[in-house]
């Protein structure tokens, strides 16, 4: 009998302890540290507007009128046009823009002289962006153009899918007449069979270059980010990085240096598990290539190039190879993410995903990367596996000027389709694929919503039955974003208990040219404003 009183009269201090702390607890969440007053698109489908927004600490702790009963002394309190749950680029290279920043820009180059004469002029050694799609006569450049600087000199494509070289180059790589092509690859020469100085998909591997100290990696992801921020990303999805790159971002994240989250594909079959997340970043995903891209006709296609017959592509992974991987990787726990862009590449890759989830069923999120050119026959098996449809809207705009003559009029009908997938319920992530495109999602909404270039053109847009509302552009870079990394339960939506991740522009987001000139007034990572504007 005591010993039952003593257990009840300690079970009512414990209650009473528990509702005074529940009391004081929530005295201090009336009031909000950050309350946005202004149009909240919250993503949300039940409640798509919001008049305001309160976040305390790291998470959303009201949305709507309710929002504004947050505000307290310490409350700060902004006027805004527009909230969106925290943009993020679903398939960008924020480590390869920071290696950018460091080299010459040789995007809008418009001949051959005149990317080399950039080259020349900067004393560089590095360079990307060239297009020999915008220059006369369409050819690729030789080593002859950039052989006045006597130090090895290595220009990316602005694919990201060839090479353009000088002779210290290819003469520090051993790349001679007698170097046979790889695999997947594919060593451009002249009549003679000497190299010219431009290398495809797997070729690019044979160029031998110097590897990066811990310190220069940390340079290049933290001048990476601070562009992704000021573009109003709250989260990137690197698409392919080394292990120690990894270890730079674990670091960065460990000390709280990370300004954005990033949610990491390793490059190359993984040999364990994936590692635990690190503060605001996680890799748990990797990524494979199936085939090669458009601009360089290394795009594997069933039939031919519409512009070179004979030619089908390139497999920069076999079939079989590639089925082997995704077992292995998806057995160890890992989500992967598959560069396709033909419409054969996708195919193999939706082979291999079939064969992976029979074996392991379950929320696998597997990912088709670009999905650039789907075959009408495959459209229910990209259904069938669930797989998510990782696309870049910019890269239709760029794209747009000679892509039809690569695939032909009937291929192009299934070209840069997100309308067809979004009307299959097929899960849809947008991303720009940045340093290929430039950085800012805005730009990424704009060109789902309008198929139009900056200028407008063409008329009415290209292929216009495939532009999409602007809910449904900026859901693909939020809540389709936040699906496609098992995030779609903490972010990607503006609602209570989510994450306070949030862009703010400075006016009304409608589709049209307008969105070309909205601004990013603040991106808010977890309840920090980790940008401002200093307009206004
Ligand atoms: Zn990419």
């Amino acid at each position: 009998m005591t010993n039952d009183l003593r257990y009840r009269r300690a079970a009512l201090k414990l209650g009473l302890l528990l509702l005074l702390a529940a009391c004081t607890q929530h005295a201090n969440s009336r009031h909000a540290d950050l309350v946005l007053i202004g149009d909240v698109r919250t993503m949300d489908p039940q409640h798509p507007h919001a008049s305001a927004v309160a976040v305390r600490g790291d998470k959303i702790a009201a949305v709507g009128d309710d929002a504004k009963a947050w505000i307290g002394p310490g409350t700060r309190v902004v006027n805004v046009a527009t909230v969106t749950p925290g943009l993020v680029d679903a398939h960008c290279h924020l480590y390869e823009l920071g290696t950018d920043l460091e080299s010459v820009d040789l995007k809008g180059a418009a001949s051959e002289q005149e990317a080399a004469q950039r080259v020349i002029a900067a004393r560089g050694t590095r360079g990307r962006g060239w297009d020999q799609n915008r220059w006369p006569g369409q050819k690729f450049p030789t080593h002859a153009s950039i052989d006045a600087i006597a130090a090895p000199v290595v220009l990316d494509r602005v694919d990201g899918h060839a090479v353009w070289v000088n002779r210290a180059a290819l003469e520090q790589s051993g790349i001679t007449a007698s170097t046979k092509d790889p695999d997947g690859g594919k060593i451009v020469r002249d009549e003679r069979g000497e190299p010219t100085g431009v290398l495809i998909d797997n070729a690019v591997s044979l160029v031998k270059e110097p590897e990066a100290s811990d310190e220069v990696r940390e340079q290049r992801i933290l001048r990476a980010a601070k562009l992704a921020i000021a573009a109003g990303m709250t989260g990137a999805h690197e698409m392919g990085i080394q292990r120690k790159t990894e270890a730079v971002y674990e670091r960065l994240a460990d000390e709280g240096k990370l300004p954005l989250r990033v949610y990491a594909f390793l490059r190359g079959a993984p040999d364990a598990p994936p590692p635990a997340p690190h503060g605001r970043f996680t890799m748990r995903g990797v990524k494979f290539f199936a085939d090669g891209a458009l601009g360089s006709r290394g795009a594997k296609l069933y039939d031919d190039y519409d512009d070179d017959r004979g030619n089908r592509g390139l497999w920069v992974t076999e079939p079989g190879k590639l089925k082997e991987e995704v077992e292995g990787a998806v057995a160890k726990g890992w989500q992967v993410a598959i560069h396709a862009i033909g419409d054969a590449g996708i195919g193999s890759v939706l082979d291999a995903y079939e064969s992976a989830e029979a074996r392991h069923p379950g929320d696998l999120r597997l990912r088709i990367e670009h999905l650039q050119v789907v075959a009408e026959k495959d459209v229910p098996r990209v259904v069938a596996t669930h797989a998510i449809a990782s696309m870049q809207p910019t890269h239709a705009t760029s794209d747009m000027p000679w892509a039809e003559k690569r695939v032909g009029p009937q291929r192009i009908l299934g070209a840069y389709a997100w309308r067809t997938m979004l009307d299959r319920h097929v899960p849809l992530a947008f991303g720009s694929d940045f340093p290929v495109e430039e950085v800012g999602p805005l730009l990424g909404i704009y060109a789902a919503v309008t198929r139009q270039d900056a200028t407008g053109n063409p008329p009415g847009g290209w292929y216009p039955a495939q532009r999409m509302t602007i809910d449904e552009a900026i859901a693909a870079f939020t809540r389709g974003a936040a699906f496609a990394e098992h995030a779609e339960d903490r972010r990607g939506t503006i609602a209570v208990g989510m994450d306070a991740d949030l862009t703010v522009f400075d006016r009304p987001l409608s589709a049209d040219h307008s969105l070309l000139e909205t601004h990013v007034q603040m991106t808010v990572v977890g309840g920090q404003i980790v940008y401002q504007s200093n307009q206004r």
